[in-house]
């Protein structure tokens, strides 16, 4: 299965990492191996020190599709959840000022702690759900899909014209603002209006 990611997809997200809105969805992707699921600890990586957390809506594609247009997309993903784009924003910065890939800062192991999937049916308004971070107890990051500058549908529509979907791949749809870093012994809680989907310690 492949992992894809989309990033600066959130206006106020864009504006606090100092970066001009995309034009077209940016597109990146993490290994399988930096999946980390039921709430099992991330631990900080030696080579960062300065490891970022992004929640973010994640979409679990549900059959194989390419090239699929937007009036359909709705039908490749059959539910949802909250992942966490983790981020070693030091290595990020140094990679990207050079020009350079920055896969190693976000596709390492661990990078992607995933939560718990809800189902998606005809009654969820897919275009405005709203979700929220907390970091220690305090809320850190609240979104809503409403605010997506790419929604859903059209990053699946995107995507699919270069990558072929598969069941089981995921989609990272971006972050809103208040992303920041995580320090040892940090408790991520992940909500979905009020259902917890992901709640896990930094070691
Ligand atoms: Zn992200």
């Amino acid at each position: 299965m492949k992992i894809i990611c989309i990033g600066l997809n959130y206006s106020d997200h864009a504006h606090e990492m100092g970066k001009p809105l995309p034009q077209e969805p940016l597109v990146f992707l993490k290994a399988d191996s930096s999946l980390l699921k039921k709430n099992k600890p991330f631990f900080i990586p030696d080579f960062s020190g300065n490891i970022h957390y992004e929640a973010e809506i994640v979409l679990r594609i549900c059959r194989l599709g390419r090239a699929i247009a937007e009036k359909y997309s709705y039908r490749y993903y059959d539910s949802i959840t909250i992942g966490i784009d983790m981020t070693a924003r030091d290595l990020q910065a140094s990679l990207s000022s050079s020009g350079m890939p920055w896969e190693i800062a976000k596709s390492f192991d661990g990078a992607a702690p995933l939560g718990e999937f809800i189902p998606v049916d005809d009654t969820v308004d897919v275009n405005n759900i709203s979700f929220s971070l907390e970091k220690n107890g305090d809320i850190v990051q609240r979104g809503n899909t409403s605010k997506l500058i790419f929604s859903f549908d059209r990053i699946i529509s995107y995507v699919s014209h270069f990558f072929t979907l598969k069941t089981g791949d995921l989609i990272f749809t971006g972050t809103p603002s208040g992303v920041g870093p995580v320090r040892r012994n940090d408790r991520l809680t992940g909500y979905i209006g009020d259902r917890k989907v992901i709640d896990f310690l930094v070691k």
